[in-house]
């Protein structure tokens, strides 16, 4: 490792790595370090996958969350190319351009094995949602899985092997405004190194980091969204319908009594739902195998209710937080389960009334009671979406549907920049998920370019 950069990127997620391979595919001669908090993927393991443990031992570094590939890594790969959702780059940028630049980002991640496959918009299933005031999002979806994801992204590490110098199990701990020196640990022991240009490319998971630095340089940043609900769990058969056309149902409704928005994404066909650690918070996802000898009987998908804050309220993030963590303290440190059913009778879900559902749960959950840590207001809204969506999908709102929580997903606040570059900060850029920016693999692979291709035009 040098001492010296021409780019640092701090993050080696998709992003940052599709920032780090343009880099290169346009100036060779730059010389550019990639800082990673997390493992090597080769060494990435989580013992839940692996079957080491049932629940989450919350390991450091979070081999779902962290590591080379990013929080992508084992993801379901979902590739969606659309500009409607996934993201907020068509709010800074022209939108024709965004989709563009997920096409080159698809491009360069075929080259490395990724699906051609894609699964085309369905107006008829549009039409029968809008029958019952269900609004489905249209986009042309590919889905590698995760064995293919995982591949394509190992493949992908590997072409930037002799170009690019990457570090990892290397924190990123501060970066000076005005001499662009960035102060790492490594294994415990402590480093600097200096770059011409700083690249934030630190995921949600590297949010709390990359806040603490805005507020210590006086770098303003806007956001008070935060999504809060639950991960729904089923047989994959009353999703078929849609899945086999469409492979993603998104689908939003608008709440009667609150007038929220709630909205199913994330769908993961035949899949397993995992718990992961955002800086110490336990919370769920899900993923799916393209293998089928690795698929299991039962679909989930996210279902989360979306609340706005207005003044004086501004920490929509720590809000979610402290809504999952209830659902760690009461689960004994875990995440809850509960059989829509028992929520509705206002029953807890017990051992004996787990073992008694017709569906199978993936995740091994503590079961227990939903209302006893989400707010009313997000309850009332799912169960009520629930019900809407059982008249696509009839069965959707059975006794048995299973409900995993909480589930949430927050938006980095998004920090004042022109062109992604920081206006309070000169040479430092910020992208993907943790900048606020995207929400998505699709989005935050082609912030990498975007920003790499302002770069090298400099
Ligand atoms: C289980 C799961 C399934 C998902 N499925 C899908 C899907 O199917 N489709 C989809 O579009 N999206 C999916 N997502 C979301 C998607 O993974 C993210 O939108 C995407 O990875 C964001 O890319 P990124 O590069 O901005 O951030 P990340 O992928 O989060 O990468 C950021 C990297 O920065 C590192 N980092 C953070 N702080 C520091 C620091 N201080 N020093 C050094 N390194 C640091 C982190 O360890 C991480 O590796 C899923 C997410 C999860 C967790």
């Amino acid at each position: 490792m040098n001492e010296n950069y021409d780019a640092v990127i701090i993050g080696g997620g998709i992003g940052g790595l599709m920032c780090a391979y343009r880099l290169m595919e346009k100036r060779e001669d730059l010389h550019v370090l990639i800082l990673e908090r997390g493992k090597k993927l080769e060494e990435r393991n989580c013992p839940i996958l692996s079957g080491k443990v049932k629940q989450c031992i919350k390991c450091k570094p979070c081999a779902i969350m962290e590591g080379m590939a990013g929080a992508g890594a084992f993801s379901d790969g979902k590739y969606n190319i659309t500009t409607e959702y996934g993201g907020w780059l068509p709010s800074v940028m022209d939108a024709k351009e965004v989709l563009n630049y997920i096409h080159q980002a698809d491009d360069i991640l075929v080259k490395y094995g990724a699906d051609k496959e894609i699964y085309h918009p369905n107006d008829e299933l549009k039409t029968l949602c809008l029958q019952h005031d269900l609004h489905m999002q249209q986009a042309e979806v590919k889905h590698l899985g995760t064995d293919a994801n995982y591949t394509t992204m190992l493949n992908f590490i590997h072409s930037l092997d002799g170009k690019v110098d990457i570090e990892t199990e290397a924190i990123a701990e501060d970066v000076d405004k005005d001499s662009h020196e960035v102060f790492f640990t490594q294994k415990g022991e402590k480093k600097t190194v200096h770059g011409d240009t700083i690249i934030f490319a630190v995921g949600r998971v590297g949010n709390g980091m990359f806040e603490k630095w805005c507020n210590k340089y006086q770098i303003k940043r806007t956001n008070n969204q935060v999504d809060i609900g639950v991960r729904v769990e089923l047989p994959y058969e009353i999703w078929e319908n849609f899945s086999k056309k469409i492979y993603e149902p998104k689908i939003y409704f608008k709440n009667g009594h609150y007038g929220d928005r709630t909205r199913m994404f994330c769908f993961n066909e035949r899949g397993y739902v995992v718990t992961e650690n955002s800086d110490g918070v336990l919370t769920v996802n899900g993923h799916s195998y393209k293998d089928k000898a690795k698929q299991s009987n039962n679909s989930n998908f996210a279902l989360l209710s979306s609340t706005f804050f207005t003044e004086p309220f501004d920490q929509p993030v720590e809000y979610a937080r402290y809504i999952a963590s209830l659902a760690n303290k009461i689960s004994g440190g875990s995440v809850l389960i509960q059989r829509l059913g028992d929520l509705e009778k206002g029953q807890r879900t017990t051992v004996s009334r787990l073992a008694q559902s017709s569906v199978r749960p993936t995740l091994s959950a503590v079961p227990g009671d939903l209302s006893l840590c989400m707010p009313k207001r997000q309850l009332d809204n799912i169960i009520e979406t629930l019900h809407a969506l059982d008249a696509v999908a009839p069965g959707t709102a059975n006794e048995d549907t299973l409900l995993y929580g909480i589930e949430c997903k927050y938006y980095s606040a998004r920090p004042e920049a022109k062109d992604f570059e920081l206006t309070a900060a000169k040479g430092i850029y910020a992208l993907g998920d943790g900048a606020g920016f995207t929400r998505s693999l699709a989005q935050a692979a082609a912030n990498g370019l975007i920003v790499a291709d302002i770069l090298a035009k400099k």
